[in-house]
């Protein structure tokens, strides 16, 4: 049977354009996924100013809610910025860092470090994203995620462990459809799991939960859940449409339901 309880993250960026289809699109959502589920968790990342009314629309909270980034300040002179307290006032549990489109923008591993400070210093799940651009012939890529994860894990202390989320988003996988094989992505989540255990020692790392991104729909979900053994999923495109994303956390129950009648 599974560790973890799967998690999967509908990552809605910067869309829909307005408050009115943000409404609709989490309706359809919330409707049908329906009542009995909570095998999984199942996530919503709106954009910040639709977040409030998104978790008024969801009271059981059976969808939860995410932030796509946060400022590591919590008060000040920042104009612009958003603070970890505001999410959490307006019901966030969970907080995205280092995404690779915001990394692509400036976004650097000392900014991902604070940010991930903030979070788990103020009892919140961070879900670390890392990811390499391109695969190589010689393995780079390892080296390129590894670095990453040092970096957003410094200072991070075992007892925080529990809210910590590594999200693996090779980079040629996002928006592009290239989905990574079962197999990559299972190699690549021994590999942060083996990380984890040199940082943290064995029994702490498998405290964390190791998830995937990148163009996953729902023909490859349950490959990527059985085969890549990955504990979930970030979600892009595949959030915005109602019916693909809840057939992706349909797949997610489901394969709770299987793994605990074997
Ligand atoms: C993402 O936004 O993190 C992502 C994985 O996008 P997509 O599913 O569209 O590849």
């Amino acid at each position: 049977m599974k560790a973890h309880k799967p998690l999967v993250i509908g990552n809605w960026k910067l869309n829909p354009a307005t408050l009115g289809k943000a409404r609709k699109l989490f309706t359809e959502i919330r409707d049908r996924y329906g009542r009995r589920k909570s095998a999984i968790n199942a996530v919503v990342a709106p954009p910040f100013p639709f977040i409030s009314e998104i978790e008024r629309l969801s009271p059981s909270r059976r969808i939860e809610l995410a932030a796509q980034d946060v400022f590591f300040e919590s008060t000040g002179a920042y104009t612009g910025e958003v603070s970890l307290p505001m999410l959490k006032s307006v019901g966030v549990s969970y907080v995205m860092v280092g995404h690779s489109e915001r990394r692509a923008r400036g976004e650097t591993d000392e900014d991902v470090y604070r940010d991930v400070q903030v979070v788990l210093k103020n009892k919140t799940q961070v879900v670390i994203c890392v990811g390499e651009k391109a695969r190589d012939d010689h393995g780079n890529y390892f080296g390129v995620v590894e670095a990453q994860l040092r970096a957003a894990l410094r200072d991070v202390k075992k007892t925080w462990l529990p809210n910590v989320i590594i999200a693996y988003e090779p980079i040629w996988a996002i928006g592009t459809g290239n989905t990574a094989t079962p197999e990559d992505a299972r190699e690549m989540k021994l590999f942060i799991a083996k990380i984890l255990t040199d940082r943290f020692g064995r029994k702490e790392a498998k405290k964390v939960r190791i998830i995937y991104g990148g163009s996953v729909k729902k023909g490859n979900a349950a490959a990527l859940l059985e085969t890549g053994e990955v504990d979930g999923f970030l979600v892009g495109g595949a959030s915005l449409r109602p019916a693909d994303f809840v057939s992706i956390l349909n797949t997610a129950v489901e394969y709770v339901k299987n793994s605990q009648a074997t």
